[in-house]
């Protein structure tokens, strides 16, 4: 059975202490490699790994630095196809998701902060006629990057591609669910010629190794995508050493139709910000709020799109509903499903879990598409992330109820609109309380804007050279001159 390593010092490297954790198959339910569980001795090793590669690389040019992410991007346009049944496999993620969203966003990431390298800069401002202010942006140091297993290294490289740019040294840690393509990363990141030191890979439990990364004295920022109590604990630890966060924590997104909406780009649009990835993406509108006057007709034109859809294999490249990522997660998604029942939820279609014909994925773990309605905005099932393949479908009367229901929830991460009426459009993009609204489109990127949400989505994070300024400590130095 393969056994993954972890990247320390340029190295692919075996955990000090021997342990490995097992790592399963979600669309078979089989063990089919292991991953290190680090500790402490490995997280020693690649904190003084990274603080050794840390004054070449922040004094490298930017040119150099570009250089490097460059060939890293190319090595992952060249694997792609490796990489996408990789993470298929390690997910459960149909591979035509993997296939045309993930590899390819991974690879645009590590593009984007190579160009933004070089485009990078500080500001100056001419206070008056004899003083000049400017700002010195020097890298932080060593910089912890810690992702989820849902969109695994489309999500990986988003964090640990400003971070490199900014000339920081990176201690990265993939979520231990899903951690093979990082690992497969490690491997290109040999082949990219990354300087030792400067991106080190450990793998391991959240509470293990995470934790520790979090604690480390030696790491001086961390950037973190996950849930929303992982968020609270991090912030928890960091706080009394002043360490820089950025959070990018869960949601519980709207999607709210209008009349007046292009009805078949609106409902291609929900059922996709909806079901995609089995509805494991932190941005998926699992709220679908619909106007009353067309929410019958919507509603069973949405069943019928739902019951359509086909739960299969993974690989198949003609799945479009691959397995959940864990049994706990499967079973904590069925659990919400009878939470709904129990309010008072009407299941329309799904509601258990189903198993597809292909007979290696008879064991595997796949829970139905699932529409419920008539549940009110009060309700666990409409507040608290489900995170699967589950959405919940509500009229709303008009503009102001459709505004206080999307915002009903704590969380603030996206929301999107669907209706040809512009000026409403941009009345109510002002009200929604979400870091990303989304007009008559979903999941549109461009890497330039703010990535993350409002209230108990996040805090601290940005797109762009933001996401590199995050990575720096401003210094400004004001000069007075006659
Ligand atoms: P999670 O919080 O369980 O884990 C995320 C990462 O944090 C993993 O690598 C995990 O090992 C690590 N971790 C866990 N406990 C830790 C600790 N105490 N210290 C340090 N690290 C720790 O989240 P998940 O289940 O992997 O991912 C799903 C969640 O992520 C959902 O809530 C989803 O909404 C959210 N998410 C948010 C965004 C965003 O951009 N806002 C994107 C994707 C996913």
């Amino acid at each position: 059975m393969e056994r993954l390593a972890n990247y320390i010092n340029g190295e692919l490297s075996p955990p000090v202490a021997g342990r490995y954790l097992d790592n399963p198959e979600p669309a078979t339910g089989l063990i089919y490699s292991q991953l290190p569980d680090s500790g402490g001795e490995d997280l020693d090793l690649a904190v003084a790994a990274a603080e050794a590669a840390f004054p070449d690389w922040s004094a490298a040019t930017a040119d150099h630095r570009a250089r490097v992410l460059q060939r890293l991007a190319r090595l992952v346009r060249d694997n792609a196809a490796m990489l996408a049944r990789a993470e298929s496999v390690d997910n459960g993620k149909p591979i035509s998701v993997a296939a045309t969203v993930d590899i390819p966003r991974a690879s645009a990431n590590l593009e984007f902060f190579a160009a933004a390298a070089t485009q990078f800069h500080s500001e100056a401002h001419a206070t008056d006629h004899n003083t000049l202010n400017y700002t010195l942006r020097h890298p932080l140091g060593v910089v912890a990057c810690i992702s989820p297993w849902n969109l695994p290294l489309y999500l990986f490289t988003w964090k640990i591609a400003p971070a490199l740019a900014a000339g920081n040294c990176v201690i990265g840690k993939p979520s231990e669910i899903t951690p093979m393509t990082a690992y497969l990363f490690s491997r290109l990141c040999q082949d990219a010629g990354m300087p030792p030191g400067v991106l080190n890979i450990l793998h391991g439990t959240g509470p293990g190794i995470g934790q520790q990364i979090v604690d480390h004295p030696g790491v001086k920022a961390i950037s973190f995508t996950g849930g929303t109590a992982t968020g609270a604990r991090i912030a928890a630890s960091a706080a009394p050493r002043f360490r820089k966060l950025s959070l990018e924590l869960g949601g519980k997104n709207p999607s709210l139709v209008f009349a007046d909406c292009d009805w078949e780009r609106t409902l291609e649009g929900t059922l996709r910000a909806g079901f995609s990835n089995q509805g494991q993406i932190c941005l998926c509108g699992s709220r679908v709020l619909v106007e009353a006057s067309i929410y019958e007709r919507f509603r069973d034109a949405f069943v019928e799109q739902v019951e359509a859809m086909t739960v299969g294999d993974p690989l198949d490249p003609d799945t479009s509903q691959g397995a959940v990522v864990s049994a706990a997660h499967m079973e904590k998604i069925l659990g919400c499903i009878d939470t709904a029942r129990q309010e008072g939820g009407r299941v329309l279609c799904g509601g258990g879990r189903v198993q597809p014909d292909a007979a290696r994925c008879r064991d595997g773990w796949f829970v139905a598409p699932t529409l419920i309605e008539g549940l009110g905005p009060d309700c666990r099932t409409n507040q608290e992330e489900i995170f699967g393949p589950v959405v919940s479908l509500s009229p709303f009367d008009g503009e102001e109820d459709a505004v206080a229901q999307a915002n009903a929830t704590r969380y603030g991460l996206a929301a999107s609109l669907w209706s040809r009426d512009v000026d409403r459009c941009h009345r109510m993009a002002r009200q929604l309380e979400a870091g990303m609204v989304w007009v008559n489109c979903w999941m549109l990127r461009d890497l330039r804007t703010p990535m993350g949400g409002m209230k108990d989505s996040g805090v601290g994070r940005e797109g762009g050279f933001e996401a590199m300024r995050f990575f720096t400590e401003p210094k400004n130095v004001c000069i007075s001159y006659r």
